[in-house]
């Protein structure tokens, strides 16, 4: 017959190391299961000798119930245990510092054009917002540039299916429809916008690029006052003390026209790389509006005048922070952007 004592030491011993609800049902099988040692044990009392068997069985199923209660106690163990480290590793610390969220920023060109904005507003200049999407008449032949104009080599786009139908590739029609919409009256607006053209990018052009245009029409108007705006712009954008020049230039649709430099900010006019060693930088281009544009905004070029020009936010950008490669605006390199925040 089993040693009881020993077979009772020798479980609970073994349970006391028992530390899942799968060693937990090993334990249980091993034992009190129906091929288990106490079981066993138990069906070998029948072959006791008589006068044994009432004792022997006794002591069995007390080792039976001793067995059963250690088992049941641990196995309650077990499961608060496993419930413990569940809610360890699932629950919220409310303790730890919290993840400041990252804030996002305008675009540095957004805040270039939110600068040009600011400056015209307080010169009396709206925002004139206008379509992307143009037809070929107000894109070129309304401007004063017909289909066979030379002034096109410069302008190929992007066209749709839709014959004559093309992505803008100026701000410049938006003069067409500011005029069409503000007839008879004087007005004046900044035309903003992204343009589109056809061409190889390098580190000074890209195929989509933003234009501020600039239009006021009115009567008297001259190029003077388009000369004291442009100076006054320069010197909001660029510093208090900058100076403009203005070159004679071509435009289709301006009549005369100019390309207006500011002197270089790093150097001070006196020459460097930025400015190509000739103290001044490039930043736009204008002129009296065309009298044949007037006309075709529906203002006679005998009564009114008015004045375009033409800026790039990003040309404005790269001479503001030194920047040397215009591709970097619209690469989406969170390194360069983060800059600007
Ligand atoms: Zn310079």
């Amino acid at each position: 017959m089993v040693d009881m004592d020993q077979l009772q030491q020798r479980a609970l011993q073994e349970l006391e190391d028992v530390g899942s609800s799968e060693g937990l049902e090993a334990w249980r099988q091993a034992y009190l299961g129906r091929a288990g040692e106490l079981t066993t044990a138990l069906r070998g009392i029948g072959q006791l000798p008589a006068a044994e068997r009432p004792a022997a069985g006794q002591r069995a199923n007390q080792v039976r119930q001793v067995l059963t209660s250690a088992f049941e106690a641990r196995e309650k163990a077990i499961e608060a245990q496993s419930l413990a480290a569940m809610l360890e590793s699932s629950s919220l610390d409310v303790r730890l510092p919290g993840r400041p969220p990252s804030l996002g920023h305008l675009h540095v060109i957004n805040q270039v054009l939110r600068d040009v904005y600011a400056i015209f507003a307080q010169m009396g200049f709206s925002v004139f917002q206008t379509r992307e999407v143009e037809d070929d008449t107000t894109n070129f032949q309304m401007l004063n540039i017909p289909p066979d104009h030379p002034a096109r080599d410069m302008w190929s786009t992007f066209y749709t299916t839709t014959p004559g139908v093309l992505l803008r590739t100026h701000t410049s029609p938006g003069q067409v429809h500011a005029m069409r919409q503000f007839h008879p009256d004087p007005f004046r607006v900044i035309l903003p916008g992204k343009c589109y053209r056809y061409e190889q990018v390098t580190t000074r052009s890209e195929y989509m690029f933003h234009q501020v245009e600039g239009l006021a029409i009115g009567q008297h108007i001259t190029m003077g006052d388009l000369k004291g705006i442009l100076e006054h712009f320069a010197r909001q954008m660029f510093g208090p003390e900058r100076r403009l020049r203005f070159r004679a230039s071509y435009f289709p649709f301006t009549e005369p026209s100019a390309e207006a430099d500011v002197d270089c900010a790093i150097c001070g006019g006196k020459g460097c790389q930025l400015c190509k060693h000739t103290g001044w930088l490039e930043i736009l281009g204008g002129g009296m509006v065309h009298p044949t544009v007037l006309a075709n905004g529906g203002y006679d070029p005998a009564i009114y005048s008015g004045f375009a020009f033409g800026m790039g936010p990003e040309r404005l950008a790269l001479l503001k922070y030194g920047i040397n490669d215009i591709r970097l605006f619209y690469a989406n390199d969170v390194r360069f952007l983060q800059q600007f925040g």
